[in-house]
């Protein structure tokens, strides 16, 4: 079979597949629904599969908030995506129409310049009153149009410029969710990146020294087990609040994996990373968690901390690797610690 024969092969179960669980957990034929179920056949999205596993699992009805709750979870991108494409059509037809206005406009224009030259030969010349009155009619006729036209071609510029505005809003938009981590609203991994090699730059270009804090919860596996899951997203919420709360506006808080956070520092020393870093440290271990649905005590929660200074010359990859290393090293000596190059015997590993 060809390649594409098989993809279209392939595409048919795949959607047969999608089809039956729609048929079995009785789901009404919407393409939202069609778009989840799809993507659950296909076993992509491992965080999609495990709520639908999840609901499957305890037997529950699902009903229409549960599915517009996962649309909106799992691809609210795509709707954002839409928006703008869109407003992007609305523009293009906005700009055609301003072409035309400008077209209209210049015809207009010449056929008034060649107004004005007529009739200021005429003027010299017609003595008579009636021809005269005439004559200024049809000017008045065609100052009137004139300013009727560019009253027109303002508007049209006034709305395509609120829509290049609402353009610019939606792909800004777009960019920040693409940038944000859904769980707990901070930078996800992506801006992580982005903002170590900014910082990296800033390093070689002005001499800026940038810091990095990893950090990552402790027992964070046993907690989710005694717990559940949804409580565990709880602690990944609060911690990254704890995190935020600590870091000045410059810095870059992020969700770097599961349960791992970072916190990009440029324009930072390593004295200054350290102190945050403990702050941090000790604010996620002095508060007392209460279970949101039922107020039970969870105990205290505490994380571990590896911070390091970029070195010149290195890759980004190689401070992550670095603070990496001392996270491991604070997990290693019991954890609830901040390793730092200053007292990590395991200094320059990475
Ligand atoms: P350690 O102290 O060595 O870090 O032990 P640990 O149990 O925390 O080990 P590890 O860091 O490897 O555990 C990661 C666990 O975090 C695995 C996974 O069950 C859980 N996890 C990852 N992402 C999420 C998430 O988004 N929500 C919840 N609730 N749990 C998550
Ligand atoms: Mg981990
Ligand atoms: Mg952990």
């Amino acid at each position: 079979m060809s390649g594409r024969l098989q993809n279209r092969a392939e595409g048919w179960a795949l959607a047969r597949k999608a089809l039956d669980y729609m048929e079995e957990f009785n789901i009404p034929p919407t393409s939202e629904n069609y778009a989840i179920w799809a993507t659950y056949a296909c076993d992509q999205n491992s965080e999609l599969c495990d709520a639908l596993d999840k609901h499957i699992d305890e037997g529950r009805a699902f009903d229409p908030a549960f599915l517009d709750a996962i649309h909106e979870k799992f691809f609210s991108l795509k709707r954002l995506q839409d928006a703008v494409m869109a407003s992007s059509g609305q523009m293009t037809k906005e700009l055609g129409a301003v072409r035309e206005s400008l077209r209209a406009a210049h015809r207009d224009q010449m056929d008034y310049g060649r107004a004005l030259e007529g009739a200021s030969g005429d003027l010299d010349r017609e003595t008579d009153p009636d021809a005269l009155k005439n004559m200024i009619q049809t000017l008045i006729n065609a100052t009137a149009k004139m300013q009727e036209r560019s009253q027109s071609l303002e508007r049209r510029l006034h709305e395509t410029s609120s829509e290049v505005t609402q353009l610019r809003s939606n792909l800004e938009r777009v960019r920040e969710e693409a940038m944000t981590d859904a769980l707990t609203g901070i930078a996800n991994r992506k801006r992580f990146d982005e903002m170590l090699r900014k910082g990296r730059r800033g390093f070689e270009t002005e001499g800026d020294p940038m810091c990095l804090i990893l950090c990552d919860i402790d027992h964070f596996k046993r907690f989710n087990d005694t717990w559940g899951h949804q409580t565990g997203d709880q602690i990944i919420r609060f911690v990254a609040g704890c995190m935020t709360r600590h870091a000045a506006e410059h810095q870059t808080v992020a969700r770097y994996g599961g349960e791992e956070f970072g916190i990009v520092m440029p324009k930072t020393k390593l004295a200054e990373a350290k102190v945050l870093a403990d702050k941090v440290r000790a604010t996620v271990e002095s508060k007392k968690l209460m279970r949101k649905s039922t107020n039970e005590d969870l105990g205290n929660i505490t994380i571990s901390i590896g911070v390091t200074e970029f070195k010149a010359g290195e890759s980004v990859e190689q401070l992550i690797e670095r603070a990496d290393n001392y996270l491991y090293k604070s997990k290693q000596q019991g954890r609830n610690r901040v390793t730092s190059d200053e007292n990590a015997d395991v200094a320059n590993a990475a």
